[in-house]
């Protein structure tokens, strides 16, 4: 194509318009889409930015220079309002018309909200851009206050840990059982658990809510769990789980169902529509060839990379022209307290775990198997278990169970 468009400057949109320069695209790039101040990095804004250990400066996915320096045309503060597949090109709010001859599609997530009375108050928030995390941040610099979190996923108790350390009361309130239930083995989970619960945050499970309360003035003051139960409360971070926009797409009548579907080399149902990063459900060797969605930087980034070899028709040197399927290993973080998590792989089909290290000084892994096969390492400060997990997964090496379970046994020493 001469011409590129793509829709949301975010992590994978951005990574894509790089992608493009760095293997030598000629045609016209174009990147809409944007928070202001422009595009950045959302893993600080759950952890370091909220704490003030990031400081703004470090936000941004790249400096402002860079899209200039790189020919990329950045329409920030812009959006996609419709697609015309026909005639290929795309409306913006502004009433702009772009001609594509591939188009993007980037257009992330969105937070879900609380379907119960009081979502709206005021010091009731999600978080997903940095103009949320700067709100937040805003509201807890100051004496402590009664913070409740909702949702024990990775952002929720990333905020928990962040206002914990900031000297905040906190209380997390999760609907199953068990926190990151979709997301870990449940040993790994509980010992997340017992860090936040043994640095005073209380973490109740089982627990729905049923309305959120305020005062006169619309500020929320108390939460109300089904049961009865009231927690007073200054502030309210919903961390619930996040929904793929599809609207463009679905309009577009491009196939759809939770993420925009794609093939192996990221492309919709229309071949001159890709769709990269969280809003992209894609068929995963690692899943078992099964259409899956992943919400990480590292799938923004590396689909990004796979649909910018795809545009530059770069072959993947088997001889039928067609560049390289979307293989690469997942991988994912979260920082909370002093406790690195690292995962590599996708380990929630899980039949069979094993712990090395050791989980009371949080340093320790979980090999995770099926049927007797290596699908994913969760580690907590182990970081060469996780860089050699990902080699290891990347090029299908065995590892047994019995292996692992030697009494001694040690990656990096398989590594060698
Ligand atoms: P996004 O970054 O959401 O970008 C999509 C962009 O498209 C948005 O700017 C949106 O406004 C724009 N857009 C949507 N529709 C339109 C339209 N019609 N026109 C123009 N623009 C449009 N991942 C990790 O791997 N590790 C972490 O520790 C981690 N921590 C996180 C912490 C937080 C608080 C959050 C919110 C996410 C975190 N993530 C983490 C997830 C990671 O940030 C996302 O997976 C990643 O940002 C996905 O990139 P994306 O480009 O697909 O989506």
């Amino acid at each position: 194509p001469h011409a590129v468009v793509i829709v949301g400057a975010g992590q994978a949109g951005v990574e894509t318009a790089a992608a493009l320069r760095a293997r030598g695209f000629q045609g016209r790039v174009t990147l809409i889409g944007g928070e202001p101040p422009g595009p950045c990095h959302r893993p600080p804004l759950s952890k370091g930015y909220l704490t003030g250990d990031v400081p703004a400066a470090d936000i941004a996915l790249r400096p402002a220079e860079f899209f200039a320096a790189q020919d990329i045309d950045l329409l920030a503060g812009d959006r996609v309002v419709s697609i015309d597949r026909e005639r290929h090109t795309v409306t913006l709010d502004s009433g702009l018309r772009v001609p594509y001859g591939a188009l993007v599609l980037a257009t992330g997530c969105r937070p879900r909200t609380l379907p119960v009375p009081g979502a709206s108050l005021d010091g009731v928030s999600t978080l997903r851009g940095l103009a949320d995390a700067e709100d937040l941040r805003r509201r807890l610099d100051g004496p402590p206050r009664r913070l409740v979190v909702v949702g024990a996923g990775f952002i929720g108790l990333e905020v928990a840990a962040s206002a914990r350390g900031l000297g905040h009361e906190v209380t997390v309130v999760e609907a199953q059982a068990r926190a990151l239930a979709r997301a870990l083995t449940p040993g790994m989970a509980d010992r997340l658990v017992s860090e936040h619960r043994a640095r005073g945050v209380r973490v109740l499970l089982n627990q729905e809510i049923a309305a959120l309360h305020g005062d006169d003035e619309d500020r929320v003051h108390s939460v109300e769990l089904n049961g009865g139960r009231r927690i007073d409360a200054d502030l309210v971070v919903v961390g619930v789980g996040v929904l793929p926009d599809t609207a463009l797409a679905t309009a577009a009548e491009l196939l759809v169902g939770d993420g925009v579907v794609v093939d192996e080399r990221l492309r919709t149902s229309d071949p001159d529509v890709y769709a990269v990063g969280d809003c992209a459900r894609f068929p995963s060797p690692h899943a078992g060839g099964r259409h899956i969605r992943l919400e990480s930087v590292q799938n923004a980034t590396d689909q990004a990379k796979c649909v910018a070899a795809a545009l530059c028709g770069d072959g993947d040197g088997d001889g039928d022209g067609e560049s390289a399927p979307y293989t690469a290993v997942p991988w994912f973080w979260s920082e909370q307290y002093a406790l690195r998590l690292q995962i590599a792989g996708l380990t929630a089909d899980h039949d069979e775990t094993v712990t090395v290290g050791d989980r009371d000084s949080g340093r320790f892994s979980v090999f995770c198997f099926r049927e007797g096969r290596l699908i994913g390492v969760e580690s907590v400060n182990r970081p060469a278990d996780h860089g050699i997990a990902r080699r290891l997964l990347a090029t299908g090496t065995d590892l047994s169970p019995d292996t692992v379970r030697q009494p001694g046994f040690d990656l990096k020493n398989l590594a060698r």
